[in-house]
């Protein structure tokens, strides 16, 4: 039998101008439950503003975004989302800052620390639970950062730009564990990224965004199976997808 697909979020002509930049010309999207979407596209293409939007931090000019066929538009408290920069707490433990959001809204219970410490175990954070962010790599404070997100246990995770600060290996290495940890969850993701090899090593498919006006240009299928690893940078169907997306980059036809 097939599985059924159920649409979890849906942008339906959503659009921000700013002054007279026009950030994100209307935009429809609708991202399947359960999908790993990458966005790519140059600086300035409107999607952080889209993430915001999404997240209900912003307000925009137009249009609506709807969770589960219910219209949220505007107002927060429906997604996880993380950015480049971790924002985790220095003076708070590893353990701490994973129920750091939980903390912002209601007090932690011995239940939230038990799942942190069982997340943190199961992916490879177990020996710093006790350790402050300042000993940590770049690629462990993204993963305790990671983790802080995935207790809020939204089912829609928003991911922009999360490994661009951290070193070719590193950033690999963070991709498989990243899929790693979305496959076990069974989360939504969209992924904001502008590293073309990195929105197709991880995602079920590719929006291509280009700037001024800022607007998806191409919405891809990704053929790769899964699971996916350094092999996969290699297949022919790799570098097909890759030579069609840096070609809409640069400004050819869909
Ligand atoms: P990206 O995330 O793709 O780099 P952004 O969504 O941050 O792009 O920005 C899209 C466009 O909107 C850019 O030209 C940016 O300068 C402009 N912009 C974004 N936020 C604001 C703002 N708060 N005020 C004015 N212009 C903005």
């Amino acid at each position: 039998m097939v599985p059924v697909s159920t649409t979890l979020l849906e942008l339906r002509e959503v659009g921000k101008v700013f002054g007279d930049t026009v950030a994100l010309a209307p935009t429809s999207l609708a991202i399947e439950e359960g999908s790993f979407v990458a966005i790519v596209g140059p600086s300035g293409c409107g999607k952080s503003t889209m993430f915001n939007v999404i997240a209900g931090l912003l307000r925009p000019d137009g249009g609506d975004v709807v969770l589960r066929g219910a219209p949220i538009t505007a107002s927060t408290g429906h997604v996880g989302y993380m950015l480049q920069k971790d924002l985790l707490v220095p003076w708070r433990t590893v353990e701490d800052n994973i129920t750091m959001a939980t903390r912002l809204t209601r007090r932690v219970t011995d239940e939230d620390r038990a799942e942190a410490r069982r997340v943190a175990h199961q992916y490879g954070l177990g020996e710093f639970l006790r350790h402050y962010p300042s000993a940590l790599s770049g690629g462990m404070r993204q993963r305790v950062a990671f983790m802080r997100t995935l207790v809020t246990h939204q089912e829609l995770l928003l991911l922009d730009e999360p490994f661009g600060a951290l070193d070719a290996q590193t950033r690999l290495e963070m991709q498989e564990w990243l899929l790693r940890v979305w496959k076990d969850t069974g989360r939504t993701v969209l992924f904001i990224t502008h590293d073309v090899d990195e929105s197709i090593f991880l995602s079920d498919r590719i929006v291509v965004m280009s700037p001024r006006p800022g607007r998806v240009v191409a919405d891809l299928a990704n053929p790769l199976a899964r699971p996916r690893g350094i092999h996969t940078l290699l297949e022919p169907d790799f570098i097909a997808l890759k030579a069609k997306v840096l070609g809409l980059l640069h400004g050819e036809e869909a």
